[in-house]
């Protein structure tokens, strides 16, 4: 079985910062990028511009800025493997950390695997029924589907996501409406700003969406007016959701504490989780601030804190 100081788990900015830092100190790390539990590079290959990275004052897109990532931790001798992790045993040290097809024995282990879109349980939005045929969690990879040619859309959602997604969607939708449970954005303030001053996009304020209809494909969506209760039946040719995220959790064992909404449990003040040599970066655990550039801080502290554990030993 092939032998390693330290397996990064995940391909976001935790991950790539925490790779960077692991093999500038010359732990010479293997991550596992994902391959079909999420899309490698994370939630900002969905990205369109990020303008809130520094170093970037034009702006980047997302897919672009984890290139860069992934290539400067390629540069230092970060070896990339294309594969999910299924498992982990962390019932002795060195820990057992299983890949799809590859098995390796890892010192310290950093988990990075992010969050991915929450979906609501609302009919016609399932498989089987209007999911990809119209529903979808993702306006940058779908938006462009000639389905929703100046055609009404509608988007779940009153956070920062659902905005950016509602003003990218402009470009292909006759009209874009955002759908909100309460009577208050979520989002920044620039960027509920940007929606609202957008001719094309509405918010539906103090509602939300009961059922999708359609034939081979969406057709309509029912809005209800929560104060009022009143339900209207609306012609669409999309939903999509942007109502949060959930930690990729599901495959960590039982040793790796995680609280009641799924995210790893942290020792305060650190980002090492309640088994000794394995730590936690990004979403994964963060559910405060949830940005790039925290992701990739707490990637480079669980970097630091990993190199001072292992030299310990
Ligand atoms: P979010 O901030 O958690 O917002 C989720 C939205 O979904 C909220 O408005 C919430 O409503 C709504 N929601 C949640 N559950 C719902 C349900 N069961 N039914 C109806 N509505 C529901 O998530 P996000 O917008 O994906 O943003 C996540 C993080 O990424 C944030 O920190 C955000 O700033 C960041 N982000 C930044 C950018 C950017 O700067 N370019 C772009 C995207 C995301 P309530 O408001 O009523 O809770």
């Amino acid at each position: 079985m092939q032998k390693t100081k330290v397996v990064i788990i995940g391909s976001g900015p935790a991950a790539y910062t925490a790779a960077i830092y692991c093999s500038r100190a010359m732990l010479q790390p293997l991550l596992f990028e994902g391959f079909e539990a999420g899309t490698p590079g994370g939630q900002l290959m969905t990205t369109t511009d990020v303008e809130n990275f520094p170093g970037f004052p034009e702006g980047i897109s997302g897919p672009d800025l984890m290139q860069k990532m992934r290539e400067q931790a390629e540069k230092f001798g970060t070896h990339i493997v294309g594969e999910d992790v299924v498992a982990i045993d962390c019932s002795n040290r060195p820990f057992i950390v299983k890949g799809s097809t590859t098995e390796v024995a890892a010192q310290s282990i950093i988990i990075a695997t992010g969050a991915k879109a929450r979906l609501l349980d609302i009919p016609g939005t399932h498989e089987g029924e209007f999911w990809q045929k119209g529903v979808s969690a993702c306006a940058l990879c779908d938006g462009a589907m000639p389905i929703f040619r100046n055609k009404d859309i509608y988007i779940i959602g009153g956070g920062d996501t659902a905005m950016e997604e509602a003003l990218f969607l402009t470009r292909y939708a006759s009209h874009v409406y955002i759908v909100h449970r309460r009577d208050e954005l979520r989002a920044s303030k620039i960027m509920g700003d940007r929606a609202q001053q957008h001719p094309k996009i509405t918010i539906l304020w103090s509602s939300g969406i009961v059922e999708v209809k359609g034939d081979k494909v969406v057709t309509s969506v029912v809005v209800k007016n929560l104060k009022t209760e009143e339900l209207s039946e609306r012609p669409a040719a999309g939903l999509f959701f942007a109502v949060g995220y959930e930690p990729n959790t599901q495959f960590l064992p039982k040793e790796i504490e995680i609280d009641d909404k799924r995210y790893v449990a942290l020792h305060p003040g650190s980002q090492e989780t309640t088994v000794k040599g394995i730590f936690a970066a990004g979403d994964v655990h963060d559910h405060v601030y949830r940005q790039a550039v925290t992701a990739a801080g707490a990637g480079c502290r669980a970097a630091l804190e990993l190199e001072r554990e292992l030299s310990a030993l």
